[in-house]
């Protein structure tokens, strides 16, 4: 297998990356859309938009590729890094370069790789991609819309801005310590990380004095639709769930998985109305899914527990906590699919 070289500029590269600060992010929603976009337009099984740093590729959104790294020396997107724009091969196996890369040779069996280069501050930070496990044909007119869509996601890479709690996380963070605090499933931060987030979040509300919101949230009924179509069917619902509740907030707003069917989220600058509308639109959007199994159509509901420091006097993230809680509980009390609090 050929190993990428380093970029001449590798340094500058990489100060431009972590410039960004949203490298071990869990995934986002904006680069969910493009890749999504990728799939359907082109009829492509995999698409992902990858983060290269100094031994690791962190993939940020992908369709169809349950992977959140990749080790740089087995990354075919290494060689991306060194392109001017781009590696387009519509055979891998005939590519001296990638036909013994271990993606080509066993797992994904991956044929074809279509990889731009992603730009910050004019250095070769991360990739686009489709990959196909059959060959196929890429023509200019592909290339062309494919240029089009990278510079989509470029402009969304340097407009996402992590709120400052998250970016103080993430410093304080070596890259093993941040990898283990995203959640295998959701990608989301699992809970060890939001409860930090949440005494971050807290000590910053002290010092600026503007309000935020906690808003705990569970899957109603979960325990029957495991019970009904599976694990692996309940695993799905999970995921899905997590994808709407994220799609769903601003940039700067921080969310977790807090527990099994769990999820907390934290709003700053959010007062309790504010909040409330929010969960009015978390509420109709899972509404809004629709899941198959065994030729049956499902639906799911979530409650919403909130906690706001404007609507109560609380004076520590853990009563914050244990209000969203009871909150949560007084909403599956009352019949469930709704917020209180
Ligand atoms: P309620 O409306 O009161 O929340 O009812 P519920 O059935 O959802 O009850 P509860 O929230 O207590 O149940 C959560 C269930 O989630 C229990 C557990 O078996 C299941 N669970 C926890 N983690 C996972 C997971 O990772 N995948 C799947 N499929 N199920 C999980
Ligand atoms: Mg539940």
């Amino acid at each position: 297998m050929t190993t990428a070289a380093m970029p001449e500029n590798e340094q500058q590269r990489l100060e431009a990356l972590n410039e960004l600060g949203i490298l071990y992010t869990p995934l986002e929603d904006q680069f969910d859309k493009i890749t999504r976009i990728l799939c359907r337009m082109f009829y492509m099984p995999i698409a992902y938009v990858s983060l290269i740093d100094t031994d690791t590729q962190w993939i940020k959104s992908n369709q169809g590729l349950d992977l959140i790294t990749v080790p740089r020396s087995s990354s075919i997107c290494a060689h991306t890094l060194l392109a001017d724009e781009c590696i387009i091969c519509e055979d891998l196996t005939q590519d001296e370069r990638f036909k013994d890369n271990p993606f080509v040779t066993s797992g994904l069996k991956v044929r074809f790789y279509a990889g731009f280069a992603l730009k910050s501050r004019g250095h070769n930070i991360g990739t686009l991609c489709m990959i196909d496990d059959k060959p196929r044909k890429f023509s200019n007119e592909d290339i062309a819309t494919m240029r089009d869509i990278t510079s989509w996601a470029q402009t969304e890479i340097n407009l996402t801005q992590l709120n400052e709690v998250q970016i103080q996380l993430i410093t304080d963070l070596d890259q093993a310590q941040t990898a283990a605090k995203i959640d295998g499933l959701t990608h989301l931060w699992n809970q060890t990380a939001i409860k930090d987030i949440l005494l971050r979040a807290h000590h910053r509300h002290l010092l600026k004095e503007k309000p935020y919101t906690l808003m705990m949230i569970d899957i109603d009924k979960f325990k029957l639709i495991n019970d009904n179509y599976g694990h692996p069917f309940g695993d799905q619902i999970i995921q899905a769930v997590a994808d709407s509740l994220r799609a769903s907030l601003r940039p700067g707003d921080a969310i977790g998985r807090y527990g099994g069917d769990e999820f907390l989220i934290i709003l700053e600058n959010c007062p309790h109305r504010r909040a409330e509308e929010l969960g009015q639109r978390l509420l109709s959007h899972i509404h809004g899914l629709t899941f198959i199994s065994k030729g049956e159509k499902i639906n799911c509901s979530i409650s919403i527990g909130l906690a706001s420091t404007d609507h109560i006097q609380l004076d520590s993230p853990e009563a914050l906590l244990e209000h969203a809680d009871q909150s949560l509980y007084l909403a599956k009390e009352s019949g469930r699919d709704c917020a209180r609090g």
